[in-house]
């Protein structure tokens, strides 16, 4: 059985290095520098194309937890980012340089991988002899693109135009209420209602706050097709009240009348732990988010599990299109890992790379791949890009909301709880399988 692996981003060369070290023989295709993305500016592997950060390793903290998990299931990135440490307080930040440089003398030194520096501009998934791993990431080329797109039709995203999420349980309930317009519908939302003098006090700090910048011309395209919620206060004091603000059909309980503004909010996952603020895709920097939507009443103490972004961003609509295996439903000889997926963020790309290479190991040896268990980081991660994220599919990097409920008094209780219990759960279910 012949495994080909396209890309060699952060979860291509942890799927590469993975497989190469457990006695697999794997071609690893990468079409830079000869050709190169918006983004990347070197021809190495594993290119930490923007921060240098991957975040904290504390464990209160959900990425620590993710970067635990990687550990016990064995990734070899985060090893060599260890290796590489600079000083950065909890964070595990690195020297990008001599991160990629390892990584590349690994993968070019490695017998039992065999670099291609060429772009894959279709795979054919006929060949049952092929096992395929697609890590093309977020800037996957346009010609793979097209052909991820005639095979996908359309369940393939180019954008990334997010609104801001929020965990349920930070929203305060005491200033927001269930409901539906009109009374139609099963109370889905959570509406946050806002007084005249709240609303134009929030608006004046929206149209004022600080905006990331327009990067390139996929962006500018995204600013005009799907305006940003900042824009549209911009066009005049009342827009966003007849927008994605309206109070239509919307009574307040407590009041019994109809709000002068109100900010809804839909549930983002099955289990209602996540909400998205509805309508509120935003350019704005992530700390002007923070401070800006907690002027909102009932987000004074809103905790901001994904800031909204609007970059160009390739990525399949998973619910859909992937099992919890990262194996295609339609095609068994094609695993995707990576950005690709849905998963956003270095860590989550570097540890789903690490996912794969394991599950392709398994597959071939036992006939079966495995799911990892919801209580899990990584696990909960995976369900919620293809089994109880909503679709289409927003991106989503680890966090504390995802996982399943415990009983604890305060909120770093509650995460160190659910920290524990990911990892013990990781260790048994790791263990019990004879994953490794
Ligand atoms: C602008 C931007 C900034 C980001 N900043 C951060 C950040 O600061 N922190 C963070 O945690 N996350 C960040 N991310 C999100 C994400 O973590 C990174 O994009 C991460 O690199 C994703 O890893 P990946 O392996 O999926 O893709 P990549 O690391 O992008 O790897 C994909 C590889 O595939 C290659 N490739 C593409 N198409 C083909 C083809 N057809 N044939 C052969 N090779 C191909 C590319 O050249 C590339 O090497 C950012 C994303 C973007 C778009």
């Amino acid at each position: 059985m012949r495994i080909n692996i396209v890309g060699g981003g952060l979860a291509g060369s942890e799927a590469a290095l993975s497989l190469a070290s457990r006695g697999f023989k794997v071609s690893l295709y990468e079409m830079r520098p000869q050709r190169t993305t918006e983004i990347h500016r070197t021809g190495d592997f594993a290119e930490l194309v923007c921060s240098n950060s991957l975040k904290s390793e504390d464990l209160s903290n959900a990425s620590g937890v993710l970067k635990a998990e990687a550990t016990l299931l064995g990734s070899i990135l985060i090893e060599i980012a260890k290796k590489y440490r600079v000083p950065a307080g909890k964070a595990l930040a690195v020297d990008r340089i001599k991160f990629s440089a390892e990584i590349t003398r690994l993968i070019k030194e490695n017998p039992n991988i065999n670099v291609i520096r060429q772009e894959v501009k279709s795979i054919e998934l006929n060949d049952e002899d092929t096992i395929w791993i697609v890590a093309t990431g977020p800037l996957s080329s346009p010609d793979f693109e097209s052909w991820l797109l005639s095979v996908f039709d359309e369940d393939l995203f180019f954008f990334d135009a997010v609104a801001p999420i929020v965990a349920a349980d930070s929203i305060d309930m005491t200033l927001a209420f269930e409901a539906d317009r009109y009374g139609k519908g099963s109370g889905d939302y959570i509406n946050c209602p806002l007084k005249r003098e709240e609303y134009e006090v929030f608006h004046d700090a929206l149209v004022n706050a600080e905006r990331a910048p327009i990067e390139n011309f996929s962006d500018r395209l995204l600013f005009e097709r799907c305006q940003p919620v900042e824009e549209i206060a911009r066009s005049g004091i009342d827009a966003l009240r007849f927008g994605p603000m309206k109070p239509v059909g919307l009574i307040d309980p407590r009041t019994g009348e109809q709000p002068y503004a109100v900010v809804q909010l839909r549930k983002e996952n099955v289990e209602g732990t996540l909400y998205n603020l509805v309508g509120f895709q935003t350019r704005l920097k992530w700390n002007e988010q923070r401070r800006v939507f907690r002027m909102i009443p009932a987000l004074h103490s809103a905790e901001f599990v994904r800031y909204g972004v609007m970059h160009r961003n390739t990525y399949l609509n998973s619910p859909k299109l992937l099992n919890p295996d990262l194996r295609s439903r339609e095609f068994s000889n094609l695993f995707f890992c990576g950005q690709i997926t849905g998963l956003e963020g270095y860590v989550e790309a570097i540890t789903s790379g690490r996912f794969v290479a394991l599950n392709v190991e398994h597959f071939l040896k036992t006939g079966q791949t495995f799911v990892l268990p919801k209580a899990t980081m990584l696990g909960a991660l995976i369900d919620h890009i293809t089994i109880s994220g909503k679709v289409p599919l927003n991106p989503v990097y680890a966090n504390f909301g995802l996982l399943p409920s415990v009983r604890a008094r305060g909120k770093r209780e509650k995460k160190l709880l659910k920290a524990k219990r990911a990892i013990e759960t990781m260790k048994s279910f790791l263990e019990r399988e004879g994953i490794l």
